[in-house]
């Protein structure tokens, strides 16, 4: 690949002094300017007329050196007035100078002095950014009708190499440099077929500071210089290029990038698919700088001295535009181009085919492609720390779940009425993970089924139809659970009585007052006294072990304890809902029930038991799960089948064999310690809640109230500025949720700490 190795020419001006009397006939002093190929010259003749004499690098390709004089030529005649070089003509009217020097035959160029200073010297570079954008949209509409075959070049530079140059990447010695340029990478391998299909031309692709003039005011652009990497390829090179370089030269910020831009569409629009490649090839191009400049610092240590200043600029601006994200840079550039972003089709079209009332994640909605562990991955490829979803239990498309799933689905998928082995063996390893009196599954598709069942069993056993469930509650959507679910709104039917939540704060592992016991029992006794008062007396006490709804509460068991003894003595079943703490998610217990220090008549699963595969479970004694289907007849088409029933014998192996538990137990128990300490520092930080990896954070106000805004600009920032997905719990809409796949580890933990931090720090004002 051209250009990897810099300038190796080594003539000196006194050489280059006899090339211009020889062979054009100019009598000049020179001066060496710097090149990374080509050996430059400044010429200042004795008539007082100035030139820049180029002497060829010697190992440049004679077409291409054939090409730069063709594309001045070809400008002065599109555009005579732009402001690049014009070329002059050798004594015998040649365009190039053919010469040998000392042995070894050079190409010179002779083009006409620009004058200015360097963008890269100026004072304020900023305030040339529209003019520049301008120029260079007018340089490229000039471009328009050239071609020349050496555009077809293998440049270094040209970051569609990036994967071939991604071999250099062992060069880079930084962990986390490392780390970043792998992923630009994998990332821009998603984009090139995008880049195929973009409006290509030839484009000067080398627009950097040192390669732009202006005036001595700092507003004019006066020159645009060197066009020696001039590619045939995509048109929005030419404005990302620039963005790109400026950014690692350190003369403009992110931020200003929109005035570069705005200056380029005022002279030539640009389509929004064009528009949106900008940030991919922009990370590709320092991804490329970064590469090239590893490289060097081993063969070429020269060459790598040239760009050592914009090396460690490249780092930081790499991570800044990582971190800020593909989606909000874009939005802005969208804005300032003028175009929309493709996500835009996608969401009309989904609020017209779903409704507009069908719920999206975050003001900036991901568009999410692809899962794998803890990461998940929008359609540009950006990667986002997942610590909101636990139905990926063991982690997004876990090989050994997904091989199970494809393997059974691949040979039979039916329902449950006929003999299947697995199925059985997924009852046993359920059963036998719990208590005795557990021991028989009825399998149903969803959480919602699940404690539809349930309750439907307790109404149906104990011939009553009153339930005693939390205040907040939720536990599902069919007809008869939409009913235990307050947290959905509307009003509590006259046959519900909700219990009050624990007292804020208390942790599993302190001693609860004999005032709290009391209030707790005293609410037990009221609910079911206001049941008893509307014609009902209790079925069933349902209970969510984590109390999410409610905020992610982790009482002791001495809480739950009377309210659970009052509910048995007035006839209720107790109805442990594990759909979001069953399966080792507290890190204590394998069942959040055990966590609680309640002894449940019926389990029901959901959520996690399939990584993300359908699938319920009620688990009750065996004469229970019989009467009710003596009396109902009971079957689910989907409920167990094979499928299923592979998915959830997967997850289990993979819970066992990844200690996943234990992991929850240990980073659950260290991010907590980490929330606890930035709950110290930061005043919009109050409790920490729950336990294991179901986390609660409580965002708050400076007066300590609960902060609903607040919290939903926190989630928001996460994610478009850290690429961190939270979500939010609780009833008043303020506890940072924080539930992350089981394989969370503590290089997560940190890196949510850390963006936590930054967003609380940024010192964002929510006043009204
Ligand atoms: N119970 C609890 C405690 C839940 O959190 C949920 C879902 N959020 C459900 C039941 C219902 O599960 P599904 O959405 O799978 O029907």
């Amino acid at each position: 690949m051209r250009a990897l190795r810099t300038n190796s020419s080594g003539l000196s001006a006194t050489e280059a002094a006899d090339i211009l009397r020889t062979v054009y006939g100019i009598e000049a002093a020179l001066e060496a300017l710097p090149g990374e190929r080509d050996r430059n010259f400044a010429v200042r003749a004795q008539d007082g007329s100035r030139y820049v004499l180029k002497v060829i690098d010697p190992q440049a390709d004679a077409a291409m050196v054939d090409c730069q004089t063709r594309v001045l030529m070809h400008l002065a005649e599109q555009d005579p007035a732009l402001p690049v070089p014009r070329l002059c003509l050798t004594r015998a009217c040649t365009e190039v100078a053919k010469l040998t020097v000392a042995g070894q035959a050079h190409s010179a160029l002779l083009i006409s002095h620009l004058p200015g200073q360097l963008l890269v010297q100026a004072q304020a570079p900023a305030l040339a950014l529209p003019t520049l954008g301008a120029m260079m949209a007018r340089l490229d509409h000039a471009l328009r009708g050239f071609f020349h075959v050496a555009l077809a070049q293998s440049l270094v530079w040209d970051v569609r190499r990036l994967p071939e140059l991604a071999e250099l990447v062992g060069y880079v010695d930084d962990d986390d440099m490392r780390r970043l340029v792998h992923e630009v990478v994998a990332q821009f391998k998603d984009c090139q077929l995008r880049l195929r299909g973009l409006p290509s031309q030839a484009i000067h692709g080398d627009i950097h500071g040192g390669n732009v003039l202006l005036d001595s005011a700092g507003f004019r652009v006066t020159g645009i210089v060197d066009f020696g990497d001039m590619i045939h390829g995509p048109r929005v090179f030419e404005p990302a290029v620039a963005i790109s370089e400026l950014l690692t030269e350190g003369r403009m910020t992110l931020s200003e990038s929109g005035a570069l831009l705005r200056g380029y569409v005022s002279a030539q629009a640009l389509e929004a698919r064009e528009v949106d490649a900008l940030y991919d090839v922009i990370l590709a191009r320092h991804a490329v700088s970064l590469l090239v400049h590893a490289w060097r610092a081993q063969h070429d240590p020269a060459g790598a001295r040239a760009l050592v200043n914009s090396v460690s600029q490249a780092a930081r601006s790499l991570e800044q535009l990582l971190n800020t994200g593909r989606a909000a840079v874009s939005e802005a550039w969208h804005e300032t181009a003028g175009t929309s972003p493709p996500m835009a089709g996608l969401r009309r079209r989904r609020a017209r085919l779903l409704g507009a009332g069908a719920e999206l994640f975050y003001e900036e909605p991901l568009h999410i492609v692809r899962g794998e562990d803890v990461w998940l991955f929008d359609a540009a490829g950006r990667r986002y720390l997942d610590v909101y979803n636990n139905v990926p239990h063991v982690g997004h498309a876990h090989p050994s779940v997904v091989s199970a799933i494809q393997r059974q689905v691949a040979l039979l998928a039916t329902h449950t009425r006929y003999l299947h082995e697995a199925v059985i063996r997924y009852a046993e390893q359920l059963t036998a993970r719990l208590p005795p009196r557990l021991d028989t599954c009825i399998f149903v598709n969803s959480g919602s089924e699940a404690n539809d069942v349930a309750w439907r069993m307790a109404e149906s056993i104990t011939g009553r139809h009153g339930a005693l469930i939390m205040e907040h509650a939720y536990h599902g959507i069919t007809h008869a659970v939409a009913a235990l679910t307050p947290a959905l709104g509307g009003s509590v039917a006259a046959h519900i009585a909700c219990l009050r939540a624990p007292p804020s704060g208390v942790a599993v592992d302190q001693a609860l007052s004999a005032a709290d016991v009391a209030v707790a029992a005293a609410n037990a006794d009221q609910a079911i006294a206001d049941l008893q008062a509307r014609g009902h007396r209790p079925a069933a006490l349902f209970l969510d072990s984590a109390l999410t709804s409610n905020g992610i509460f982790d009482p002791p068991p001495a809480w739950l304890e009377p309210i659970a003894e009052r509910a048995r003595a007035a006839g209720a079943l107790l109805i442990g809902d594990e759909v979001q703490y069953g399966l080792g998610r507290s890190g204590s217990h394998f069942w959040g029930f055990e966590r609680r220090g309640l002894d449940p008549d019926i389990v029901t699963l959901g959520k996690p038991i399939g990584n993300g595969f359908p699938m319920g479970v009620v688990i009750a004694p065996r004469e229970m799960v019989e009467q009710f289907q003596a009396r109902c007849g009971f079957f689910s088409t989907f409920g167990g089948n094979a499928v299923a029933a592979a998915a959830g014998l997967a997850v289990l192996q993979v819970l066992e064999q990844e200690a996943l538990q234990a992991n929850a137990q240990k980073t659950g128990g260290e991010l907590r310690e980490g929330l606890r300490a930035l709950a110290q520092q930061h005043a919009e930080f109050g409790a920490v809640r729950g336990s294991g990896l179901l986390l609660g954070l409580e965002i708050q106000d400076p007066q300590g109230r609960p902060d609903k805004r607040r919290a939903q600009r926190f989630v928001n920032v996460l994610c478009a500025e850290h690429g961190i997905l939270t979500g939010l719990e609780g009833p008043s809409g303020n506890v940072l949720k924080l539930r992350p796949p089981m394989s969370f580890r503590k290089e997560h933990a940190d890196r949510l700490l850390a963006a936590l931090a930054a967003t609380a720090g940024a010192g964002q004002d929510f006043s009204p």
